[in-house]
């Protein structure tokens, strides 16, 4: 085996400056929004033909049948595989290639690309094709310096990761492209900045709370029962009681930033009484006591916590108001749960991009785990990959943001860690 330096890699990614400034700007200009799921099969294409060249095996894979997936909105996602000289493991790296709605501030082409004193300039610039690129030029500097490598490099781009990853990753893993026989070390390039390592997400669990009254006419209120009231009922327990106690609940868990370091609980929407109407109606509303009220609770839990105790923290708390208030009635009801998971610090591939990092940045990398979860959560549950992390450019803050940018040294030293990576993973120990 031919043995190339570590400089001469590292000066290979260099080389490769401008094509990974043009690659993500390419990408940037295609603009898979999502929702809907626009131009899937057009970046997926775009991927495939790039990745095609550069040597990889290519499959474009429709998640048939998933959430959200119809004949106007396919969820197309692409899987490239390069093999090297001889069998060996298989680093894979995952982007979602869908990017969030514009909104507004902008002031720059939300799909121009624009490059602009070291920064590239659009809608999932950060979050995430920028890194997606970097990963895709780590690749191919370490493939064209170490042809006779052994093991695999996969790259996947998915669809859905933002609305839930169930036409991505979650339909990928179902049919074992996360195998832990087929694929070891999964690198999911998220921008959580170039010298930290994403080890895991805290847990979710969404829920919906109804409370119920009789409808009555506004006028003389006490003929009725207001749904209304009886859900402030449940806000002020919240204050009282919950929320004290999720701030009293702390992690080990190195969660960033500060404030998710312990339990949170969000009111993401409240509902009650009459339907709103449209803005073009012009009447004035009807008196009514409200028979019905909803909120949809979003809370975070802890990889100290167990789903079933924070499930019950919230009814117990229901039955002591219903203990106490005359006709309190509720419904809850699930929407949706997700395990928090944490990779160990020890996994290989977090010591070996550890240890990239210290090269390429000369510090010591900062561990993280994400507030929020990510494709992560699939990998671990279905695909049952515990070797798994987030690492890539990009500054987290700046993601679904206005204006939102990835800084180019950023990807190139990203880029940098990501080929070291692969070397020490993949290159036989002489
Ligand atoms: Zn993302």
């Amino acid at each position: 085996m031919t043995r190339v330096t570590e400089k001469q890699l590292l000066d290979e990614i260099d080389a490769r400056r401008d094509d990974l400034i043009a690659l993500t700007q390419d990408l940037i200009r295609i603009p898979t929004l999502n929702p809907p799921g626009r131009n899937y099969r057009e970046i997926c294409e775009f991927l495939a033909e790039r990745l095609g060249a550069s040597g990889f095996t290519i499959e474009l894979i429709r998640a048939t049948g998933a959430i959200a997936d119809s004949a106007k909105y396919p969820r197309w996602n692409i899987v490239a595989r390069h093999n090297g000289a001889r069998t060996g493991e298989c680093v894979h790296f995952n982007s979602h290639h869908d990017v969030v709605e514009v909104g507004h501030g902008w002031t720059r082409d939300p799909f121009g690309a624009e490059l602009d004193n070291g920064r590239i300039y659009g809608r999932g610039a950060c979050d995430m094709k920028g890194g997606l690129a970097t990963s895709i030029i780590a690749a191919e500097a370490f493939i064209a310096t170490h042809p006779d490598y052994h093991g695999a490099i996969e790259i996947s781009a998915t669809a859905d990761e933002e609305s839930g990853g169930y036409g991505g990753v979650a339909y990928l893993a179902e049919q074992g492209y996360f195998d832990p026989a087929r694929v070891q070390h999964v690198i999911i390039p998220e921008p959580l900045n170039k010298d930290r390592i994403c080890l895991g997400h805290r847990g979710v669990w969404w829920a919906e709370i109804e409370t119920q009254g009789r409808i009555a006419h506004g006028s003389m209120p006490f003929l009725g029962d207001c749904a209304v009231r009886h859900m402030g009922a449940v806000i002020d327990q919240m204050e009282q009681y919950l929320f004290p106690l999720l701030a009293g609940k702390h992690t080990a868990m190195p969660v960033v930033p500060d404030g998710a370091k312990q339990s949170t609980l969000n009111i993401n929407s409240i509902h009650g009484g009459a339907v709103e109407q449209d803005a073009d109606y012009t009447g004035l509303p009807v008196p009514c006591v409200p028979d019905c009220c909803r909120i949809v609770i979003d809370r975070r839990f802890l990889i100290e916590e167990d789903i079933a105790e924070v499930k019950r923290e919230v009814t117990a708390m229901l039955d002591q108001i219903k203990a106490q208030r005359p006709n309190f009635k509720y419904e809850i009801r699930d929407l949706f749960e997700v395990q928090p998971t944490m990779t160990d610090r020890n996994a290989p591939v977090v010591r070996t991009v550890a240890e990239a990092i210290q090269k390429v940045l000369s510090r010591a990398p900062e561990y993280v785990v994400s507030p929020g979860t990510y494709d992560q959560k699939h990998i671990d549950r279905i695909g049952k990959l515990k070797n798994c992390i987030a690492y890539g450019p990009g500054i987290l803050d700046l993601a679904h943001q206005p204006d939102e940018w990835i800084g180019v040294q950023d990807m190139v030293d990203s880029a940098k860690v990501m080929a070291l990576t692969l070397a020490e993973l993949l290159l036989p120990k002489p």
